[in-house]
C-alpha cells in the first residue's frame, strides 16, 4: 500500500482523537470483515471501513474518516490478512491503529447459544465455545472466530469482547423460545429459538425507555414492539427491560419477510422440494435463505426500487409489498396480545427508518387499537429518534435509529473495564 502524506499528528494520534478512550469494533462475515473506531462516551466515529471478498480472487476494501476516502484493492485470502489489511488502511491514512488509544476490541458474534448471556471477555475457552456453536450458525461464526483469532495476534495486549446477537434474547421465556418439536431431539442438537438482532433490539428498546423516561412515564412495565426492518429483519415484543418474544429462530430466517429469505414457512416445503423437485438440502437452504423474500417475490430486495417500481405500476413488486406488510401486521396483533397491551411501537434499520410506505402501511386501519399515525410526522425525513404518532394515539409510535456498532463499543467497554 502506498502512504500519503500522514494525517495524525507528531504523536501518531489520530485527527480529533487525542486522549480519549477508543474501541475498535469488528463484523466479520464469511467473505467480509466491517470495522469501526469510535469514542463510545461521546458517541463519535473516527473511522470506519469494510474489507470485502475475502477469499475470493481479489479483494476490495476502504476505509472512511470524515471527508477522506482510503480505498484498498488486492489479494485478501483470510480474516488474518483483512486484518492486516485494516491496520494499513489505518497507516495510509495517516492514523496509527496502535496509537489510536484503543481500550477494548468489541467482536460481534451472531449465536452465542444458551450459554452466553451477556458480553464475554475473550480468553481461549470463549473462543473455543464460538467456535463450537459454528454447528448453530455455519456461515458466521467460523468468520467470527477467524476474525477474533487474527485481531487477538495484532493486538495481544488489548481485551477483547465478544458481544453477541442472540444474549438479549436468551431471557426469552420457555414457552416463547421452545419449539413444539420432539423434546428429547431438541435438547440432543439444541434445537431452540436463540433469536437474532439482539443488540439492536435491546438498544432501540433502551432508547424507547430512556425517552419516555425523561418525559416523566414509569418504564418500568412499558410495552414495547420494536420492528427492526434491514435487509434481515426481526420483531420483538418486549416488557420493561425484559424480551418476551421475538421472531427470528434457531437461525435468522425465521419470522418476517426479508431482502432475500421467506421468514416464517411451513417446514414440510424442505421434505417437498426434496421428494418433488430433487433438490439437496444445501439447494433448499439456499433457496430459502438467498432468492426467497422480496428479491424472490418481485427480483429485487433494495426498498428504493420496490417503491419506485410500485409508483410505475409493477403488480410483482405491489403483491412483494403486500406480503411483506401482511406478515409484519400479524406480529405486531400477535405481539400486542403477548403484552397485554401496548404502549410503543419503534421502526428502525434501513427500511424502518427510510421507507414511511412500510411504516404507514403496517399500521393503517388500527385506530380502534389505539394506533394513530401523523402522516406528515411519518412522510418527514429527519434523523435522529422521532415520533410519528398523532397526538391522539394512545400507542406512541417511533421511528429509532439503531447503532449496533455503538452499542458493541459501549459494552465492550464496560466489560473491558469491569476486568481490569
Ligand atoms: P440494513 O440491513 O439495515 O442496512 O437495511 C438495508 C435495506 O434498507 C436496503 O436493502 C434498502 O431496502 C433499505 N434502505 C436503506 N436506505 C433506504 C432509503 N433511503 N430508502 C429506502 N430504502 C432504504
Amino acid at each position: 500500500m502506498t502512504s500519503p502524506a500522514p494525517r495524525s499528528d507528531a504523536a501518531g494520534r489520530l485527527p480529533g482523537v487525542p486522549d480519549a478512550a477508543t474501541v475498535l469494533v469488528l463484523n466479520s462475515g464469511s467473505s467480509s470483515l466491517k470495522f469501526q473506531l469510535l469514542d463510545p462516551v461521546a458517541e463519535v466515529v473516527h473511522a470506519s471501513g469494510i474489507v470485502e471478498r475475502i477469499g475470493q480472487d481479489r479483494g476490495q476494501a476502504h476505509l472512511e474518516a470524515g471527508d477522506l476516502r482510503q480505498p484498498y484493492a488486492g489479494e485478501v485470502p483470510d480474516h488474518k490478512v483483512a486484518m492486516e489489511v485494516v491496520t494499513g488502511l489505518f497507516e495510509d491514512a495517516g492514523m496509527s491503529l496502535q496509537e489510536a488509544n484503543v481500550v477494548a476490541v468489541g467482536h460481534r458474534v451472531v449465536q452465542g447459544g444458551a450459554r452466553f448471556t451477556s458480553p464475554q471477555l475473550v480468553d481461549s475457552w470463549v473462543r473455543d465455545q464460538i467456535a463450537d456453536l459454528g454447528a448453530l450458525a455455519p456461515l458466521h461464526n467460523p468468520a467470527a472466530v477467524q476474525g477474533i483469532d487474527a485481531a487477538r495476534r495484532l493486538f495481544p495486549d488489548i481485551p477483547h469482547v465478544a458481544v453477541f446477537d442472540t444474549a438479549f434474547f436468551t431471557a426469552l421465556p420457555e414457552e416463547a423460545r421452545t419449539y413444539a418439536l420432539n423434546a428429547q431431539v431438541a435438547s440432543e442438537y439444541r434445537i431452540r429459538r436463540y433469536g437474532a438482532h439482539g443488540t439492536s433490539h435491546r438498544y432501540v428498546s433502551e432508547q424507547v425507555s430512556a425517552l419516555l423516561a425523561s418525559e416523566g412515564t414509569d418504564v418500568s412495565d412499558l410495552r414495547q414492539i420494536v420492528l427492526h426492518l434491514g435487509n434481515g429483519a426481526s420483531a420483538s415484543a418486549v416488557r420493561g427491560d425484559a424480551p418476551l418474544d421475538t421472531s427470528m429462530g434457531l437461525t435468522p430466517l425465521e419470522g418476517l419477510v426479508m431482502g432475500t429469505r421467506t421468514g416464517d414457512i411451513d417446514a414440510s416445503v424442505y421434505a417437498h422440494l426434496s421428494r418433488s423437485a430433487g433438490m439437496s438440502i444445501d439447494e433448499i437452504d439456499t433457496l430459502l435463505n438467498k432468492s426467497s423474500g422480496m428479491q424472490g417475490l418481485c427480483g429485487m430486495n433494495d426498498f428504493r426500487d420496490i417503491t419506485a417500481a410500485i409508483r410505475a405500476g409493477d403488480e410483482r413488486a405491489e403483491l412483494a409489498m403486500r406480503v411483506y406488510v401482511h406478515r409484519l401486521r400479524k406480529y405486531v396483533g400477535s405481539y400486542a396480545f403477548t403484552l397485554g397491551g401496548l404502549d410503543t411501537i419503534a421502526f428502525t434499520a434501513g427500511i424502518g427508518e427510510n421507507v414511511p410506505e412500510v411504516r404507514e402501511r403496517t399500521l393503517e386501519g388500527l385506530e380502534a387499537f389505539g394506533i394513530v399515525l401523523d402522516p406528515e410526522a411519518n412522510a418527514r425525513r429527519e434523523k435522529g429518534v422521532r415520533t410519528i404518532s398523532a397526538p391522539d394515539s394512545a400507542v406512541r409510535v417511533l421511528v429509532v435509529p439503531t447503532d449496533e456498532e455503538l452499542a458493541i463499543a459501549q459494552q465492550s467497554l464496560e466489560v473491558a473495564r469491569s476486568a481490569r
